[in-house]
């Protein structure tokens, strides 16, 4: 069942100021995220070809992970296995409706982390959108996943919001992306396309690697993007 306050946040953070300057093309993978390409998920959602839903998302390790971006058939046959049986490609699953809010006249520093998962999540929809069934994209999930990083902590830097002190964790791939961001942040405040050297991304690689469990020969793993 498609959550519609869900989907109003994603869309006002999508439209939101600070969204507008993140436009960098990674050299290590040649992703592009812009915030042209974030209004084509915004479309799409006001369209109804995403939607977003609530779910306890489960990953292969048991493992709970908070949210997730919902590419292809395979990938939501494989959560409908662990446990959600509404996925269906092309959907947003987020573990509650409050998620992301940010209550009334107040800054309640734990929904940045909330939001940071929201523009990342957003970011991954973006290379789905730009594929299409009869052109599918298989992506590097290492470079998709730095992607989404570098997307919503350039997102977070120039939101002037403060982070929870204690929220993140030294050498994984949010504070590495975070480092990066505040790098690049006045590189990429204009709306041209900001190209971000491999000699920049490196930290941010390894962090990836980590955190998603992609070293070890599974550096070749992709995603499979096949349109909204
Ligand atoms: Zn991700």
């Amino acid at each position: 069942m498609p959550n519609e306050i869900l989907t109003s946040r994603l869309q006002n953070l999508l439209r939101s100021p600070a969204l507008r300057k993140v436009n960098f093309e990674l050299q290590d993978g040649g992703l592009v995220v812009t915030h042209v390409r974030f209004t084509l998920v915004d479309s799409a959602l006001s369209a109804r070809k995403i939607t977003c839903d609530v779910a306890k998302v489960t990953a292969d390790s048991g493992k709970q992970i908070v949210a997730q971006y919902i590419a292809n058939q395979g990938l939501a046959d494989q959560i409908k296995g662990d446990g959600v049986q509404s996925a269906v490609p092309n959907m947003f699953l987020f573990p509650n409706d409050r998620y992301g809010e940010a209550p009334a006249g107040t800054l309640q520093l734990a929904n940045t982390n909330e939001l940071w998962i929201m523009v990342h999540e957003a970011t991954h929809a973006i290379f789905d959108v730009m594929a299409s069934s009869k052109k599918p994209a298989n992506i590097l999930a290492i470079s998709n996943e730095m992607a989404a990083c570098l997307a919503a902590s350039l997102w977070y830097v120039h939101t002037g919001m403060s982070w929870q002190a204690d929220a993140i964790i030294r050498g994984d791939a949010q504070a590495e992306s975070m480092d990066l961001a505040w790098k690049i942040r006045d590189r990429a405040q204009t709306n041209r396309t900001t190209l971000v050297p491999r000699s920049e991304t490196q930290a941010l690689r390894m962090a990836v690697m980590d955190n998603w469990n992609l070293g070890g020969g599974r550096e070749t793993i992709t995603d499979r993007m096949d349109g909204v």
